[in-house]
């Protein structure tokens, strides 16, 4: 009989360290334990799912529990939520929240993939009816149910970030008002001003209002449902129903309270191998703390991308394999309306903190030969290290082109390619695909 491996968390990070180490060493045992009803979803999907886009919840994952003991061997458990992990005796208090039953189940090998939680603001009525926030399907599905059960006109986003700005296109598609009320004095405030800009001016475009520098300081309800917000400057937005969309936290606390040791944001502290403070215990994705690859500072960055690679990583070792992560660059895309926003590596703050002298170069080009019709702006920005000439990050706002754009730049940081470097990258060209000189091209003459 092979070893028992549990996975606490049945998505991106924690099903890609059951089938992993599932596919490396077939004599182990795999048991998955998922407090929600779903495993396998992309929670990236949510917003398309409610934008309707994607008809129904169970297109957003890949895998039913049948299916993946049919095709992976895999156990998995919803609706199950795991309470306690005791590290000594090797052993898991899990919860059947249907039965409502405790039972004990042994481990061998224990990998904690239990991801991260939206925050929940300390406001008057945060839990009214009509106030959500978006993390699992049945959010999903809770806010799709309700913008036609409360016939929502009006929707109110809490938070500017990607997830906010996504959902704010989806409610517009759906013909619902949409106004955004951001904390911050500018949306997105990784990015060059100039782009954060554009992209205010594309909401506005698109007829979302937004606030920024604004907080909301209290859900008005009435009768138990919202009605509306109050913000700090004494303003009352009216509304049919709140999206709270304001970051997320590591879900570690049961990890703290078995002894692991925890770092930024409590995250789950973890060597390159995702191994934790205890020998038989790994953890992967968003309720990990990792670091960055160019500057090897420990980070907090959830992301989709990551948990999958360190889930692998985490099953692989487990399975016997000797793999390493190599940190994150950070690398992020989103489209709102017609105008797609990405950035990968570090930004000019971030790099001078890191010790290095940064310059930028920022460029706007077409995205096609000048003369071929439909050719869109693709603003690129890089940033380089003065002294050495290295790419450090690079930021990108335009057209779709810009994905494949950020993704070479990307591996030209990975790379650890100079601008001089990059500018010499034969690239492709064709009239209607790219210019002769292709704007990654442009930008790193321009930083030479
Ligand atoms: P999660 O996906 O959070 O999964 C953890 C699972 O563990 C959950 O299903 C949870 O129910 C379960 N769990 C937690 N505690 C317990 C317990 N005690 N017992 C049993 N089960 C438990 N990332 C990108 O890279 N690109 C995107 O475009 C993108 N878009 C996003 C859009 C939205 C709306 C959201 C919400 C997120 C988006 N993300 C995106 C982030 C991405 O979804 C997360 O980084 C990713 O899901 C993290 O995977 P994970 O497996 O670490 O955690």
């Amino acid at each position: 009989m092979g070893k028992h491996l549990v996975v606490i968390g049945g998505t991106a990070a924690g099903l890609s360290a059951a089938s992993k180490a599932k596919r490396m060493d077939p004599d182990i045992k795999v048991s998955v334990y998922e407090r929600t009803g779903f495993i396998a979803y992309g929670a990236c999907g949510l917003p398309y799912y409610i934008g309707d886009l994607v008809k129904t919840e169970g297109k957003l994952a890949d895998f039913t529990p049948d299916e993946l003991k049919e095709k992976r061997d895999i156990s998995t458990y919803i609706h199950h939520e795991v309470t306690k992990i005791d590290a000594d005796s090797k052993t898991l208090d899990v919860y059947d929240l249907r039965k409502n039953e405790f039972f004990k189940v042994p481990y061998d090998y224990l990998v904690i993939a239990t991801g991260a939680s939206p925050i929940i603001p300390d406001i008057p009525h945060v839990h009214a009816n009509g106030v959500f926030f978006l993390r699992t399907v049945e959010d999903g599905m809770a806010i799709k149910n309700a913008i036609k059960e409360r016939n929502v006109k009006k929707a109110l986003i809490v938070g500017g970030g990607f997830i906010g700005l996504e959902m704010a296109e989806q409610l517009s598609f759906l013909g619902i008002e949409v106004t955004i009320v951001e904390a911050l004095p500018r949306l997105l405030p990784l990015l060059d001003e100039e782009y954060s800009n554009a992209v205010k001016k594309n909401l506005e475009e698109n007829n979302v209002y937004l606030h920024t520098g604004t907080t909301v300081s209290e859900i008005i309800s009435e009768n138990g449902n919202v009605v509306g917000v109050k913000t700090n400057n004494g303003e009352i937005f009216d509304t049919d129903m709140a999206i709270v969309s304001i970051g997320v936290r590591p879900n570690s606390s049961m990890a703290q309270n078995a002894g692991l040791k925890t770092g930024i944001k409590n995250a789950i502290v973890v060597d390159e191998y995702m191994k934790t403070s205890d020998e038989s215990i790994w953890a992967c994705g968003d309720c990990v703390q990792t670091f960055n690859f160019i500057t090897k500072r420990e980070t907090y960055v959830p992301l989709g991308t990551t948990a999958n690679k360190q889930g692998r990583i985490a099953g692989g070792n487990i399975a016997g394999d000797k793999s390493t992560f190599k940190g994150v660059l950070a690398s992020q895309i989103t489209k709102v309306f017609d105008l797609y926003i990405a950035s990968t590596g570090l930004t000019v703050d971030q790099a001078r903190e890191a010790g290095f002298l940064p310059e930028e170069a920022k460029i706007v080009k077409k995205d096609k030969a000048s003369y071929y019709p439909g050719g869109k702006d693709n603003n690129i920005k890089l940033i380089f290290d003065k002294n050495t000439g290295r790419l450090l990050g690079a930021q990108a706002i335009g057209s779709e082109s810009i994905a494949g754009r950020i993704n070479l730049l990307a591996t030209a940081i990975t790379a650890g390619m100079t601008v001089a470097e990059l500018s010499e990258v034969d690239l492709v060209y064709a009239p209607s695909v790219a210019p002769v000189y292709d704007p990654i091209l442009i930008a790193a003459s321009q930083a030479v």
